[in-house]
């Protein structure tokens, strides 16, 4: 079964319970290495789509990725909101006009969400940022492709906190963590966290 507007409706609104829950923890992460404002940041622009999507929800997947990115990039702020509104941006222009998105189409978006965010910031896997857990989640999901859309986002969200696990030992390229050089080794990149905990909130609104 395809991906419509009301499942990724569904995925976003799941996203947001998933960042009111995590606000705390996503923000203790930014604490050492940045300005402890990563799980606000996020859950003020989740807020804002959720009150967006309750107004009336547009009719297509990409129409409704594209509310979540303008959404994102004029709430969150930051370093984040800029990155993960491009995310949605290329997503949503990845899946056009289509009704319905099948596990090829959840890929490509993926991917394209992943190419936005190198686009935007520069970032390299290695640099401890979100693109560490982004990379390979999106080849994982690219290697499940023929498994079906549960199946794809499972897969990224398994890479994605394999990803982000492996910001720990790395000093920060990228980012306020790099202005702490070394010093920022040692702590898992909360931008990682948070693309891990979207995605598997994406799997299991897909049903796993
Ligand atoms: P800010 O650092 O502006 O306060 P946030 O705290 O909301 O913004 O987000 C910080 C996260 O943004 C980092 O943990 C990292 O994952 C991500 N990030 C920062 N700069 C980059 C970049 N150039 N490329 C990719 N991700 C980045
Ligand atoms: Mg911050
Ligand atoms: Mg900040």
């Amino acid at each position: 079964m395809g991906c419509r507007a009301q499942d990724v409706v569904a995925a976003l609104r799941a996203a947001a319970d998933t960042v009111a829950e995590h606000r705390v923890e996503l923000t203790d992460l930014d604490r050492p290495i940045g300005d402890a404002d990563h799980g606000e940041n996020l859950n003020r622009g989740f807020t804002a789509l959720v009150a967006s999507l309750d107004g009336g929800a547009p009719e297509t997947p990409g129409a409704v990725l594209k509310l979540a990115a303008t959404t994102l990039i004029s709430k969150v702020g930051g370093a984040a909101g800029p990155l993960y509104g491009t995310a949605f941006l290329r997503a949503a222009t990845a899946v056009g006009q289509a009704s319905e998105l099948n596990s090829a189409a959840v890929v490509t978006a993926l991917r394209a969400g992943l190419d936005g965010v190198v686009a935007r910031g520069k970032a390299e896997v290695g640099d401890a940022t979100m693109v560490d857990a982004l990379a390979p989640a999106v080849e994982a999901a690219q290697a499940a492709t023929s498994d079906g859309i549960a199946a794809v986002l499972a897969a990224a969200a398994d890479a994605a906190d394999a990803g982000a696990d492996s910001t720990i030992p790395l000093v920060a390229r990228k980012g306020r963590a790099s202005y702490l050089g070394q010093r920022s080794a040692g702590h898992l990149d909360p931008g990682a966290r948070s693309t891990a905990l979207l995605l598997r909130t994406f799997a299991a609104s897909a049903g796993v």
